[in-house]
């Protein structure tokens, strides 16, 4: 963290979706600090004002003691600052003062804070001493949090905030993310998140800047703040300079137009220089997203990611509720194919009616198919759906984290009960559809050339692959900078994927975020990949590139990239060998 002699406070992060934005920043974690009201309290309710503002106190003092305990060691020079905070709680001037000013005016305890905190800050502005002027944020920040817990401010609903603003918050969930409206959000920033992890994505295909992992946005960012969000460095710069603002705003200009030229040819053919034909298909999680993915010149959805139907609702969808959006969804984009993925909750996508039982490593635990094998009445409704929406268009059942032959043969078992019941029903359904399994667990790429005995293809999920391969928590800000897609163990894993799936000539699509990092797609491509899907956003930058490439020389070069035993040197291999065709990286590193 840097702070200039002006006040303007620059925090790295990690990059959670590209793009710059520059606005008024909005804490999601403090709303309703403004919404005091005075009223009289009297008898025994002033005793009982005294204790509601000593709870208050109390939970916020526990809270950011939590906050203390839980940061990093490279955040240790915030320590003061937080230190500061936690003596404030209970500092005379603003926790006596205001139980004084409740039993002596007789007043509520909002506003008995409201008063005091105003006086010590107007008290504090007067004395001319720049460290104690410095103090006034201080005293704003810890009153707001105690104010916070009076009010009950916690549970904002994101999708009701209605100004164009930034979001600061300790932590959005995917579901959180989702709900953020575009026209009015422009980007946002937290304290927790890491590389690739859902959030991210959501705000990739949000296609709206944002940064995450700051480990103490919220406790430097004041409501209203002037903030620049640097989604494609990872930065956040609070109550920015003059000249800053100003190149900023000129690298905005340049990234805007950037963006609209590698846009306007986004329809064209994703045909390398030398005519070899590659497939860029979409990532989606909402049927609303077709229209951009289309718009950014996908051919196919080559994941439709059906959890957040799931997280949305305050129960499990029924068939026909599925059903309805499955349909509308294929035959939106009929007759160009949807490959639906059966559920993947649990991990970082949870919503409490979904799983009761706490587990120390979700990501480890009851995910995905093992949910769905548990739960089998829940797989049986959205596999019927699925089914039946395949009657309308051109339909791809994908199934996620299979990590052995035994899994898939247990999820085939479970398919022949779907159809059963189908036939039963006599319902109107198509089950010739093409079979598939993700590629995300280690075991599955080791497995490959068995697992691919019992499929139609697989779908490399590099997210979770590298995640599980490296042992890197995606969702761990703290780990983040050991996530590495170029890592020469991730890179042995798709070549084995792809051996295995050539071998057993079986069809092979990459649908991780690595398919959308342009750096990365030489390699894969060199590899023999030829099908992707990815964030929507991303596809006019990959395929501006790959118009670019030549197989020929990728293929060559890929024989030296695997033989190359660090991350380093492989991206650095690539950025020499590519400068010329790789997209704008416009960031003072
Ligand atoms: C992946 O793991 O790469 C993937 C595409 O799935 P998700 O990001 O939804 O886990
Ligand atoms: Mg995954």
């Amino acid at each position: 963290m840097n702070i200039s002699k002006s006040g303007e406070i620059t925090i790295k992060g990690i990059s959670g979706s590209p793009g710059i934005c520059i606005g008024k920043a909005y804490i999601v974690d403090r709303e309703g600090v403004n919404i005091t009201k005075r009223y009289p309290v009297s008898g025994d309710r002033v005793q009982k004002e005294i204790d509601r503002f000593k709870q208050a106190v109390s939970k916020a003092k526990n809270d950011h003691a939590q906050i203390i305990e839980s940061l990093d060691e490279d955040l240790i020079e915030n320590l003061n600052i937080l230190e500061t905070h936690m003596v404030l709680f209970k500092d005379k001037m603003l926790y006596g003062r205001t139980i004084d000013t409740i039993s002596n005016e007789k007043i509520n305890a909002e506003w008995a804070l409201r008063k005091v905190s105003r006086k010590v800050k107007i008290m504090f502005q007067q004395i001319d001493d720049q460290y104690l002027q410095d103090r006034v944020n201080d005293i704003v920040q810890v009153s707001d949090k105690i104010m916070s817990n009076l009010v009950g401010a916690q549970d904002i609903k994101i999708s009701d905030i209605n100004k164009r603003v930034i979001l600061v918050a300790h932590d959005l969930s995917p579901a959180d993310a989702s709900q953020i409206q575009l026209e009015r959000i422009k980007g946002f920033v937290t304290d927790r998140g890491g590389k690739d992890s859902h959030t991210s994505i959501v705000a990739k295909s949000l296609k709206i800047p944002s940064v995450l992992g700051l480990g103490t946005a919220t406790v430097r960012v004041k409501n209203n703040d002037i903030l620049i969000v640097d989604g494609s460095s990872g930065t956040l710069i609070i109550n920015p300079e003059e000249d800053t603002l100003f190149k900023y705003e000129d690298r905005l200009a340049r990234f805007e137009e950037y963006r609209a030229d590698i846009e306007r040819d986004s329809h064209l053919p994703a045909v390398t220089k030398d005519g070899v034909s590659l497939n860029l298909m979409a990532n989606i999680e909402l049927v609303e997203e077709v229209v951009a993915a289309k718009d950014y010149g996908a051919t196919d959805i080559g994941l439709f990611r059906t959890e957040f139907l799931y997280l949305d609702l305050k129960r499990f969808p029924t068939e026909d509720e599925l059903l309805c959006k499955y349909k509308e969804l294929v035959e939106l984009m009929s007759p160009q194919s949807v490959t639906i993925r059966t559920l993947d909750i649990n991990g970082d996508k949870v919503n409490p009616y979904l799983t009761t039982i706490e587990e120390a490593n979700p990501s480890l635990g009851m995910r995905a198919v093992r949910f769905c094998l548990e739960n089998q009445d829940v797989f049986i409704t959205q596999l019927k759906a699925i089914f039946r929406a395949a009657a309308f268009g051109n339909i791809k059942l994908l199934i996620p984290m299979i990590s052995c032959v035994e899994e898939i043969i247990q999820v085939k078992q479970v398919i022949d009960k779907a159809i059963l019941e189908l036939e039963q029903e006599d319902k109107i359904f198509n089950k010739d559809i093409p079979l598939g399994i993700m590629i995300e667990v280690p075991s599955a790429a080791i497995l490959a050339e068995h697992l691919a005995d019992h499929v139609d293809f697989f779908s490399i999920g590099t997210n979770d692959l590298i995640q599980y391969s490296m042992a890197i928590d995606r969702r761990n800000r703290r780990v983040a900078h050991l996530y590495q897609a170029l890592n020469p163990a991730v890179l042995r894993l798709i070549k084995m994927t792809y051996d295995a799936a050539k071998k057993k000539k079986i069809d092979l699509v990459m649908c991780g975020e690595m398919a959308g990092d342009p750096v990365n797609i030489p390699v894969l491509v060199g590899i023999g990949l030829t099908e992707f899907s990815m964030n929507p956003a991303s596809i006019p930058v990959v395929k501006k590139l790959i118009r670019d490439l030549d197989t020929k020389k990728v293929k060559k070069n890929v024989n030296k990239i695997m033989k190359l035993n660090r991350t380093q040197e492989i991206y650095d291999f690539i950025l020499k060998e590519y400068k010329d065709v790789l997209p704008f990286r416009d960031t003072d590193e």
